[in-house]
């Protein structure tokens, strides 16, 4: 058995009945948190991490991104999102091999780490090659092999590609920090047969099914128009949303919809940035909050996004929503820090193990130093200025230290994973490669 603890820690740790401890300490035992308490040096166990003037927090979890996608960092920007999917991205992705899709996700990797990410979804092709970096990572990843009714670059049968991962990675997630799920795109990329296979093997094996649901106001109206139904009654209907769903983006659903997602527990992942550049529109958060549905919010991918920033993206998103509706008592800060903390790791099932400081859950932790100008004047045994600082005034670039699983994967600002120069060059390599051969990028680079 091995142990650590940190000591003279600012704690906020997402539990209702004991969320703060301004000088806190934190034993852990393996991978496990064993005791949360007032610092006393007489009672530590293993070796001693000195956190003065750092917040500890639990890891913050990214519900909904698409790691190979810094292969596309800083190209198509500025286009409406069926333009940039249909005539760039899907193009550009026909390119893309398993090392490539290696490559860039040890980069992303090390970029939510940098963000102090602990724990990611993901949804993309290549899911063996991109688990194999999630793994050197040592992050936490729930990775959803994607299924389209076309062929993908790697394959002509994407849901038996999907099959084989999920039937090798299953019941194997404590020991990897694999979790399998299964991603079919979306209803306008997937046909009916394809949602119903997918939809009896995530019944089959407890899966989550990871899918784009109503992001843009065309596939609503496309939809309409092909079934007379929105994507969401339409999944419903095929039965899909019988399985544990995590729905990204869910922007267009109406009343009758949220009814649905009520009814059949559907997860949403809210992805401001994306939305926002994508011109996608505004989430409807107090209509989904007032119908009980889980929300968290995330990242997508660097196609369109271009970082994995999540507290500014956390900062972005519920100022959107204030403005929307109004009202800036909508959420206070620390009701925005569940969207990335525990009630995202509801919208992955996993709410008893990961999203809060707690005895018995898994040690995955952030930790924020506040040494940098916008974190100042700060007084730490001050919770609310506490949480005020991490969600309006942090950013990636105070994230000093990341722990998952029991283990410092990140340590004053150096990945203890993986090497900087080495993921840079790589994925340089992969994206040069990739955009060299089509001609409307290799204009730009
Ligand atoms: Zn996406």
């Amino acid at each position: 058995m091995s142990y650590k603890t940190l000591i003279n820690c600012t704690i906020i740790t997402m539990e209702e009945s004991s969320k703060f401890f301004p000088d806190g300490m934190i034993i852990i035992r393996d991978n496990i948190i064993e005791s949360i308490s007032k610092t006393n040096i007489s009672d530590t166990k293993g070796e001693i991490f000195d956190m003065s003037g750092k917040i500890v927090l639990p890891g913050f979890i990214n519900t909904h991104t698409h790691t190979h996608s810094p292969l596309f960092r800083g190209i198509a920007d500025d286009l409406y999102l069926m333009d940039w999917l249909k005539n760039y991205m899907w193009p550009a992705e026909r390119f893309i091999t398993a090392e490539d899709a290696y490559n860039a996700t040890k980069l992303s990797c090390l970029e939510l780490t940098e963000a102090g990410i602990t724990t990611y979804a993901d949804q993309f092709y290549y899911s063996e090659s991109i688990a194999n970096a999630a793994i050197e990572s040592g992050l936490r990843a729930f990775i959803a092999p994607t299924v389209f009714t076309n062929p993908s670059p790697e394959t002509d049968n994407t849901f038996e590609e999907a099959r084989k991962f999920i039937e090798k990675h299953i019941n194997k997630s404590e020991e990897t920090l694999i979790y399998p799920c299964i991603g079919p795109h979306a209803i306008y990329s997937c046909n009916k047969n394809t949602l119903v296979d997918v939809r009896d093997l995530a019944l089959e094996h407890d899966l989550i099914v990871h899918i784009h649901i109503s992001e843009t106001i065309d596939e609503n109206d496309d939809c309409f128009k092909n079934t007379g139904m929105s994507p969401t009654q339409y999944l419903n209907k095929l039965g899909v949303l019988k399985c544990k769903t995590l729905a990204a983006h869910s922007i267009h659903i109406d009343e009758e919809d949220r009814k649905i997602y009520r009814d059949n527990n559907v997860k949403v992942s809210y992805n401001p940035v994306s939305n926002l550049k994508l011109v996608s529109g505004y989430l409807n958060y107090k209509e989904l909050k007032d119908s009980d549905i889980d929300i968290s919010l995330a990242l997508d991918g660097v196609q369109s996004n271009n970082s994995f920033d999540i507290l500014s993206d956390l900062k972005t998103g519920i100022l959107i929503q204030k403005m929307k509706y109004n009202d800036p008592t909508l959420l206070s800060a620390y009701d925005a820090l569940k969207l990335i903390t525990i009630e995202a790791a509801k919208c992955l099932y996993m709410e008893d193990k990961i999203g809060s400081i707690k005895v018995g859950k898994f040690a995955d932790l952030t930790i924020i130093d506040t040494s940098r100008a916008n974190m100042n004047p700060l007084h730490l045994e001050s919770f609310n200025m506490v949480t005020s600082a991490i969600v309006y005034s942090a950013n990636s670039a105070d994230v000093s230290d990341v722990i998952v699983n029991g283990e410092f994967i990140y340590k004053d600002r150096i990945s203890l994973k993986l090497s900087r120069d080495k993921v840079y060059s790589e994925c340089a390599k992969s994206s040069k490669r990739i955009l060299s051969s089509i001609s409307y990028f290799s204009e730009k680079i």
